[in-house]
């Protein structure tokens, strides 16, 4: 597994002493960017960060850390490092996507996220067996959170309190970092979020539409839940002048369009920014220490269909399973596009704007908000997402800074792993993105696929796209992950026969 060559980084290391020399570090804390610096790593441990100089000017070598014998040298002069992303919201692969763990762990990695909280997979055995794994650094994955979806495993539906903290028990007991919700009868949701906070589990809610009613995200947040995702039941505890949703008469919560479509109206119903009740609310859930998780990428096809559909990374990244997973269909989830229209997304910008308003002053009041991308559905590839989704965090009005920090102090907070990632510290455990521009810039040049630039010489070239990958103190050249992705979606595309085209345009069906 971890070849010892001198030439190709594809995965090596830990080592003895590694010491990454003269980049400018962007920390997860808030601080401005500071360098050349020198960061030391002795075996999966940060053991030294040494400001070696001053931008513009030659570092002296007596400045610099010693290289010990056996020790291992990266010379990343000009380049800039930041802490290991962490995906709150990474769904390992779904079976209906036909996207396994070794494609979706090689596009986080790809991206620099070093750490992902799993909202419910293929079950909790099965997580947790590649958490182990991915500890050993057996394979080449990011640090993996196991929430179990609630109710999973359970021989029957939960249906009163004792089922509820029973089952919540079990879970705990079963090796689960947390638990993964969806909504459920009050007293279900109330027995099962206070039994869960009592153990010190996580827990996320995804408020699906049919229990929001009588239980929404303030409910959630008072009985113990740490973090909501998405957003669904934040605007349901905002409204001021109605109980549900207005919903038209001839609505099906089974049909995609209606529900997408109706959800795209949902921020116009609640109360306002800044008036009275969106200040109550907002603060209370300031006060019970809330992480708000809002996965605004996966939505993004809602208000631009044909910018998730378009996205240049499909052809060489998008496994055929997930593109024909994503298919407008009466039966896949998020393939809700049955006749997507101007109207529809107009309404979601309107939706988004609103939605945004709310999550960055969430931010400015000292609110946690953190970076999930639940790729795998509706045209959101991951890794990709986890970049858009910064990118929309800087939309909504976060100073880029505030975005690094949400993808990684915050996001360890959230975790309570705060002691041991999120921010490049002496003691935390050497989890690291190398990438040769500078991010604030331009979040873009941290997608696989790198920014568009024109050079001096008028020539169109990509710049970025993540470097290195470090894990535990193992080096992955990014790049060479993403060509792995590659390779497997070329032999995917291959045996079957496959070509991408567009929905409706014959070719594939
Ligand atoms: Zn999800």
């Amino acid at each position: 597994m971890h070849a010892q060559s001198t030439t190709t980084l594809h995965d090596e290391g830990p080592f003895e002493q590694l010491i990454i020399r003269g980049v400018t570090l962007i920390n997860g804390n808030g601080a401005p960017p500071m360098g050349p610096v020198d960061i030391v790593i002795e075996k999966n441990v940060i053991t030294g960060i040494h400001n070696v100089g001053f931008p513009g000017v030659a570092i002296k070598k007596e400045d610099r850390p010693q290289l010990k014998a056996g020790g291992k040298e990266l010379d990343c002069e000009g380049m800039y490092l930041l802490p290991g992303f962490i995906d709150m919201h990474g769904h390992i692969g779904g079976e209906a996507q036909g996207a396994d763990w070794d494609y979706v762990f090689k596009l986080w990695m790809a991206h620099g996220v070093t750490t992902v909280r799993e909202p419910g997979g293929r079950g909790l055995d099965w997580t947790l067996d590649l958490k182990n794994k991915s500890e050993k650094n057996d394979i080449i994955a990011p640090r993996i959170f196991a929430y179990t979806v609630f109710g999973q495993g359970s021989d029957q539906p939960i249906s009163t309190p004792e089922m509820a903290r029973a089952w919540v028990q079990k879970n705990a007991k079963n090796g689960a970092d947390g638990v993964k919700f969806f909504g459920a009868a009050p007293d279900i949701m109330q027995a099962a979020l206070e039994e869960n906070k009592a153990l010190g589990l996580g827990s996320a809610c995804h408020h699906a539409q049919l229990n929001v009613a009588g239980w929404n995200v303030l409910h959630s947040a008072r009985a113990g839940l740490t973090s909501m995702e998405h957003w669904y039941g934040l605007p349901e505890a905002l409204f001021t002048d109605r109980t549900v949703q207005d919903y038209p008469l001839d609505y099906n919560y089974q049909n995609e369009q209606h529900r997408f479509e109706e959800a795209g109206k949902l921020w116009q119903q609640a109360a306002p920014p800044y008036s009275e009740h969106w200040n109550a609310v907002m603060n209370e859930l300031l006060e019970l220490d809330f992480t708000l998780d809002p996965t605004f990428n996966i939505y993004e096809a809602s208000r631009d269909l044909q910018r998730a559909r378009r996205a240049e990374w499909h052809e060489d990244y998008t496994l055929p399973s997930l593109w024909k997973f994503y298919q407008p269909s009466k039966v896949s989830h998020g393939s809700y596009w049955h006749f997507w229209g101007t109207e529809q997304e107009v309404a979601w910008k309107k939706n988004y704007q609103l939605w945004m308003t709310f999550i960055n002053e969430y931010k400015n009041r000292g609110g946690r908000v953190t970076v999930g991308s639940d790729s795998g559905f509706i045209f959101q590839l991951y890794g990709f997402a986890y970049i858009r989704e910064m990118e929309l965090l800087r939309e909504a009005g976060f100073h880029p800074l505030e975005i690094i920090k949400a993808a990684t102090l915050s996001g360890a907070e959230a975790l309570k792993m705060d002691d041991k990632i999120g921010t490049v510290s002496i003691g935390k455990l050497a989890d690291l993105v190398i990438v040769e521009e500078n991010p604030l810039v331009n979040l873009k040049v941290l997608y696989g696929t790198g920014a568009i630039k024109l050079t001096e010489n008028n020539e169109v070239i990509r710049v970025g796209g993540v470097k290195y990958t470090i894990k535990d103190g193992v080096v992955y050249d990014a790049k060479q992950l993403l060509q792995d992705v590659k390779v497997m979606v070329d032999q995917a595309k291959e045996s079957e026969g496959f070509e991408i085209v567009q929905p409706g345009i014959k070719g594939n069906e």
